[in-house]
């Protein structure tokens, strides 16, 4: 696409992304300043040599802007005129870049059929380098004296400028407005290698500041109150170091206790900045523990890997896993490189970070979506400088830039948050962590207790005729998996027992609560022993749907194809509905809009409705709900689960959140309130999943030293899922979920592709997609076509969505057809996504 304003081309070339060398004159960069991002070509200076990853400055419209150089190139773009295309500056920052990262973010955008920007969207944090600042400085050691008298009258006037300060360093954009022409000078003084150019990192925006005290001496004379002690003792305690809102917070002092230390010089009150990275309360430290012989065994295989090798630790629940990677971390920080941690939900990091803290202090830096832009942009400028640091942090982390990476780690490698589903790039973190593990040739560590199919088969590939290789498109082989297994839980703890409860013989016996008599009996015992539970619920909010008994009316969302689910926030509050697609709320109708009978109520068991129930049956039970609701404002994951690992609550009442990783030694008791839910989900992976959420949910019970047991509730007692989890026997569910899978040629051993289309007109929507399927009927390509057919909701925020999967088998390899002329095809008002291996089909 041409731009007209600016005479310059948006950039979205196919398939090269080799390292060019200083023969090419064409280079497509990243421009990346204020109110542009996007990817341009320009022209290369015929003695200007530049490599993928270095920072360059280039004219943009008026000005000039810093931009990446991404790939150079023998030939512009077809379509535009070589001399419309400007020329690039100069080169601002070699390297900036590992020259790999670009290969990777490339490879992502290459694999997921989808642009580049989408990918430096996912990739970077906005205007990385519209803050930062080039600046020009001598280099001494190379000036010989009267160095001036060797060059031309703009050099001469720079390095007077330079020579002057005493530094001898400036801003770029200050010499330009002293000197005339300053460029030509600049060149000039860059050949010779008297001056170097480099970019600053610019300081935060608005620096955030803010008040810090320091104990000034651990002298106490009798001049001091019993208070004013008491706050210096907690400060020496803490050592001797505090943000004015700890001490004030820790110690229950008033400001005015402090102000008067400050005056008798006890202590000193500063302002100080702080980066925004997720600053979390200092913990104590922790050393590393002597391993169990499993943990050992596990830990020198992968101490002895030495570049790229993939490797499952498959550990039941409780097997000490995190010590393992805490362990194989250790020596990678030692040797001066980082490692980078995946985790699958934000939820589950604040207990995983405080360990990760506890070991290795203010190494640990937490990278997420969920951070503030200022938050993403000073931990990205603090990883850049490479010093050896952990990155933890959900999918989008995998991009962290990280220069010398020693090793990666998934954990709960099997969860499906590690996919994105949409926006585009719709990638998984596990795939893109192995390319990048290649590329960095390191190590990559996929932890789980329920490994993913995907996993297994790559591990254990000779149990089948079919390679993994064929997996993939040839250009990426799939490396085999290394295999170390922690079959037994720490002091060899026993797996809980897990009861199965059969929810149609209760109703029959006359028990019409959603509670069995076997799981109120354990609360009670949990309750008498001061022991701690949890509850698992497959929903959210208070209950699935609100309908009216008399005529049977649903309230549903107006814009989508769901009904609206009933929140009860507290006493008194306004009573709302809410639409869990689109976030469409009203307030809870007194009558049925239908009908007008008073009788609308709501079905099924949210959160809220289980926290209601149980505050009837169990007065005294104290809980804590967990779920989206409670845990939307920043920090709540922490308090709460601060507040429940602290004893201030019996009951944790919780989704899908609670599965993952929670490592509470008090949990004796795990009920889950229905698993029917999960069973019955319309989607190939429904059994993989709720074996896999099942297990993880009931591995939080007995992790400590008083045993734990598990109550499943269901009106399936038979089904194979429920079976196996309650044997604790992952090995012969797999094996009969992979013969199904291999049976049907789904993943792990065919390759699905989904088109996603919606848009606002019905009519249009669907016969777009019958459109391209057509069209993909006629490309002679060997895939098989399922659909078109509706979305499981067929509309969502008002949009209509139609879908079309390839089905590839596994003898073939995956090609395919031409994606532009698909995209043609499709209708302007009608979006298209391609999901490329999808995991939600929905
Ligand atoms: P997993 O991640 O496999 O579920 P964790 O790593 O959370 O298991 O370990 C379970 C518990 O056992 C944690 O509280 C952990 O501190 C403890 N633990 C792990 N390894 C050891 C060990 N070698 N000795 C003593 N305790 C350990
Ligand atoms: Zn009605
Ligand atoms: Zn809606």
């Amino acid at each position: 696409m041409t731009n007209p304003h600016l005479g310059l081309v948006l950039a979205e070339r196919g398939a090269s992304y080799q390292l060019g060398d200083s023969q090419n004159q064409w280079v497509d960069v990243l421009v990346d300043g204020p109110g542009v991002q996007g990817l341009f070509t320009y022209r290369l200076p015929p003695d200007l040599s530049v490599n993928p990853g270095d920072v360059l400055s280039v004219p943009f419209g008026a000005q000039q802007m810093g931009a990446i150089a991404f790939q150079i190139a023998d030939s512009p773009p077809p379509g535009l005129a070589p001399d419309k295309i400007r020329e690039v500056e100069d080169v601002i920052c070699r390297a900036f870049f590992p020259a790999s990262y670009w290969l990777l973010l490339g490879r992502v955008a290459q694999y997921y059929c989808t642009p580049l920007m989408s990918v430096i969207r996912v990739a970077l944090p906005p205007r990385l380098l519209g803050r930062s600042q080039r600046r020009i400085r001598l280099n001494p050691s190379a000036l010989p004296n009267q160095a001036d008298t060797f060059v031309g009258t703009t050099a001469r006037q720079l390095l007077g400028l330079l020579q002057a300060q005493p530094d001898g360093d400036y801003s770029w954009q200050y010499l330009q407005r002293q000197v005339r022409g300053a460029s030509r000078g600049l060149r000039e003084l860059l050949k010779r290698g008297w001056v170097e150019s480099y970019l600053e990192q610019p300081k935060p925006s608005r620096p955030k500041l803010r008040q810090a005290v320091t104990l000034a001496t651990g002298m106490l004379s009798l001049e001091l109150t019993g208070r004013q002690r008491e706050v210096l003792e907690v400060l020496r305690r803490r050592g001797g170091d505090l943000w004015l809102t700890e001490l004030l917070q820790i110690s229950n002092a008033s400001s005015s206790t402090i102000k008067a230390l400050e005056q008798k010089g006890y202590v000193v009150i500063q302002q100080r900045e702080i980066l925004r990275t997720a600053t979390e309360p200092r913990l104590a430290g922790d050393g590393a523990k002597a391993l169990t012989r499993s943990q050992s065994q596990a830990l020198e295989v992968i101490n002895r890997l030495n570049g790229f090798a993939q490797v499952l630790l498959h550990g039941v629940t409780g097997s000490g896993k995190t010590e393992v990677y805490l362990q194989a971390i250790a020596p990678i920080l030692e040797q001066g490189k980082s490692a980078l941690v995946l985790v699958p939900e934000i939820g589950l990091t604040p207990q995983l970070t405080d360990r990760f803290r506890a070991r290795f202090g203010n190494k640990v830096n937490v990278y997420h979506s969920a951070l503030s832009d200022g938050e993403r942009y000073d931990t990205w400028r603090q990883m850049l400088t490479g010093e050896p640091q952990v990155v933890i942090g959900t999918r989008s982390a995998i991009f962290a830039p990280l220069p010398q990476l020693g090793l990666i780690i998934l954990d709960e490698e099997h969860d499906s948050s590690f996919k994105q589903d949409q926006p585009a790039p719709t990638y998984h973190a596990r795939t893109v962590a192995q390319w990048r593990a290649e590329l960095e040739n390191c190590p990559l560590i996929l932890g789980s207790a329920t490994p993913s199919l995907e996993t297994w088969v790559s591990v254990s590939t000779q149990h089948s005729a079919l390679s993994t290789q064929q997996l993939e498109p040839s250009s990426y082989p799939v490396t085999l998996t290394s295999y170390l297994s922690l079959p037994e839980r720490i002091h060899s703890r026993p797996m809980p027992p897990v009861e199965v409860v059969d929810m149609r013989q209760e109703l029959q016996q006359g028990n019409r609560s959603i509670f069995s008599r076997s799981l109120q009996n354990a609360l009670q015992q949990m309750q008498a022993k001061k022991q701690q539970g949890i509850l698992f619920i497959h929903r959210r909010g208070h209950s699935t749907f609100v309908s009216c008994r008399s005529c049977g009316y649903v309230v549903e969302c107006p814009h989508c194809d769901v009904s609206l689910s009933y929140h009860y926030t507290h006493e008194g509050a306004a009573e709302l509905l809410r639409c869990h697609y689109c976030n469409y709320t009203r307030i809870h109708p007194r009558n049925c809009p239908e009908c007008g009978s008073p009788y609308l109520k709501f079905f099924g068991s949210g959160t809220q409705r289980v926290a209601q129930e149980l505050a009837k049956a169990f007065p005294n039970l104290r809980l804590i709900r967990f779920d989206s609701d409670t845990t939307r404002t920043k920090g709540a994951h922490r308090t709460l689960l601060t507040r429940f690992a602290n004893g201030e609550a019996d009951l944790l009442v919780g989704t899908q959140m609670l599965t993952k990783g929670l490592d509470l030694a008090q949990v004796t008791l795990v009920g889950v309130i229905s698993a029917d839910g999960l069973l019955n989900l319309a989607d190939y992976r429904a059994a993989e999943r709720a074996f896999q959420t099942l297990t993880q949910v009931a591995g939080r019970a007995g992790r400590g030293d008083d045993p734990g047991r598990v109550i499943i509730q269901t009106y399936s007692p038979q089904h194979p899922v429920i079976q196996a989890v309650q044997r604790h026997d992952y090995e012969s569910f797999i094996q009969a979920e992979l013969e199904q899978r291999e049976a049907l040629n789904y993943p792990p051993y065919g390759h699905l592709i989904l088109f996603r289309l919606s848009g606002l007109d019905a009519a249009q929507v669907e016969n777009a997609a019958e459109q391209l399927a057509d069209w993909l009927g006629t490309t002679g390509l060997d895939y098989e076509i399922l659909g078109p057919a509706p979305a499981s909701i067929m509309r969502v925020a008002r949009r209509y969505r139609w879908q079309i999967l390839l089905k590839f088998s596994p003898d073939v390899s995956v090609e395919l057809p031409d994606l532009n002329e698909l995209r043609a095809i499709c209708p302007k008002d009608v979006s298209l996504t391609i999901d490329v291996d999808p995991l939600n089909m929905m």
